[in-house]
């Protein structure tokens, strides 16, 4: 049985409460883990103010900083052994789920690296005063993040916390925690002080609720669904606490005709099928100029249709997605669509070997879908692509921006010009240009605008979010 880790011990649940876990594979339980509840928060809670009191808000940056690279290299050491856990645990394929841990490594190498590299200011004022601005951590950090890349949303969310000297309360997802709770562990085995990095496994509704209203907490960092983040920041506005969010997204490929066709058709189909379509900045919609929509829709097609789904071990493209629900949403989504006459361009296969019960879903491409229909603005979260034309740059830039969301964009064009006019127009976090990213590039700045969200992590950015300054003025004469 999974434990959780509070106060630096290895603990189940106060109640003694537990939950299954079950295995997209092939539905079948698998793991217990801890149902932690708003008791168990409140001790973690506690184990990190007393940490921030202790040993831990004692260490210096450099010493953070040390420690977090050791973490980055037994991460490293650990790598198959998490990358197994993850696979297990979500379905993704073991390729998907290896580079998942190499990511994680990264965000504890990166901020590690920044810890001691983060300094305040003196700024001139008036004669006989000196004015220091210090950085100072915010206290006791809580982070509630999602199923899909269990692990790298850890490292992505507690990674700039510590290195700012931060305690942290984790709350993982119910469906795939446990990467995460093994994170953990592995954290008290090369040195973390007690309390320093705690985490409670439990329901959203019990054990996540309970930690975003807790009234010791300073901070809160959120990943998920829209739904959630609304009540995450009526909570934090509750004990007027920051949080960051980030939230859905229906991010789109704008492709002009003058397009380098064969790297934008492959990425295109990689950018959707990655981690079967659960991933927020999924390129999820494709908007291509009209004079060659049919020639560059025919190679999507045809790259699309050679999709494979199948198992982690069968290392495929797609794995089964993480639950029943979300195969039940994702396969009402492809019904609607064609009951509604949109037209299927291509469909992915599922290997006929799969276990029964496992949530397979069959990846589909969409051709010709209306700016209105459902398909082209609400988050599906599966292998579902919806392609539609445009006329000109301005048509594009509308349709682009034509949804709640704003996360991220990629615009592929050789036209220079047109390439900075376009990401200067788009209305999102991120824009890539002739090329697209899912995950990864933790030095890279992201987040959303409108309902994808507030706030940034990855860079430099989380450090700032994740971290507050003192105004010391000093009157010498
Ligand atoms: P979710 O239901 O919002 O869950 C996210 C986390 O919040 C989980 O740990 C969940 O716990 C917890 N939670 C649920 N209800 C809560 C409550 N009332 N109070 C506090 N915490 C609560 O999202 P999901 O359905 O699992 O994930 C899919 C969604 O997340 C998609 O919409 C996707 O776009 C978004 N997402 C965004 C990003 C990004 O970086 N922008 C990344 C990944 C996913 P339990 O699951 O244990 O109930
Ligand atoms: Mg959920």
């Amino acid at each position: 049985m999974a434990h959780m880790i509070i106060g630096g011990k290895a603990v189940q649940a106060q109640s003694g409460k537990t939950l299954e876990v079950r295995s997209p594979v092939d539905g079948l339980t698998f793991e217990t883990i801890p149902r932690g509840e708003a008791a168990d928060i409140d001790l973690a809670v506690a184990a990190a103010r007393q940490a921030l009191n202790g040993a831990w808000g004692k260490m210096s940056a450099l010493e953070r900083g040390r420690l977090m690279l050791k973490m980055a290299q037994h991460v490293l050491d650990h790598a198959e052994e998490l990358a197994l856990l993850e696979a297990q645990d979500t379905g993704k394929p073991m390729t998907t789920a290896r580079n998942d841990m190499v990511v994680l490594a990264r965000y504890f190498e990166f901020y590690g690296s920044a810890a001691d590299k983060i300094h305040g200011e003196v700024i001139p004022f008036l004669n006989g005063y000196q004015v220091n601005l210090l950085r100072e951590p915010l206290g006791v950090t809580a982070h509630i993040i999602p199923w899909n890349y269990p692990a790298q949303m850890m490292g992505r969310s507690i990674g700039p916390a510590l290195a700012m000297g931060n305690a942290v309360v984790v709350k993982p997802a119910e469906d795939a925690c446990l990467s995460c709770l093994r994170i953990a562990e592995l954290a008290l085995e090369v040195g973390f002080p007690p309390g320093a990095l705690n985490i409670v496994s439990g329901l959203g509704e019990e054990a996540g609720a309970a930690l975003a209203k807790h009234p010791d907490i300073n901070f809160i960092s959120f990943t998920g669904s829209n739904e959630v983040g609304v009540l995450i920041q009526q909570a934090a506005a509750l004990n007027a606490v920051k949080c960051v969010l980030e939230l859905g997204g229906k991010s789109p490929h704008v492709v002009f005709s003058d397009a380098n066709l064969e790297l934008a058709a492959s990425t295109v189909v990689r950018g959707i099928i990655q981690n079967t379509g659960q991933t927020c900045t999924a390129g999820s919609r494709l908007l291509v100029q009209s004079d060659f929509y049919e020639e560059f829709l025919s190679l999507v097609a045809e790259k699309f249709s050679k999709v494979r789904v199948g198992t982690p071990e069968m290392n495929l493209d797609c794995g089964p997605v993480v639950n029943l629900s979300q195969q039940q949403r994702v396969n009402k989504y492809i019904a609607q669509a064609q009951q509604d006459g949109l037209k299927i361009l291509a469909q992915g296969q599922i290997d006929p070997n799969v276990p029964n019960g496992g949530y397979y879903v069959t990846p589909t491409l969409f051709g010709q879908v209306p700016a209105e229909h459902p398909l082209a603005h609400e988050e599906v979260f599966g292998p579902v692509l919806a392609a539609m034309p445009f006329v000109d740059e301005a048509h594009a830039i509308a349709l682009a921006n034509g949804t709640d969301y704003g996360l991220l964009a990629a615009v592929w064009t050789e036209n220079g010009g047109r390439q900075q006019r376009v990401a200067k127009a788009l209305k999102c976090g991120q824009v890539f240009v002739n090329s697209f990213g899912a995950g990864g590039g933790v030095e890279l700045p992201f987040g959303g605008v409108k309902s994808s969200g507030h706030g940034r992590e990855k860079g430099f950015m989380a450090l700032e979010e994740m971290s507050t300054t003192k105004t010391v003025i000093h009157f010498h004469g």
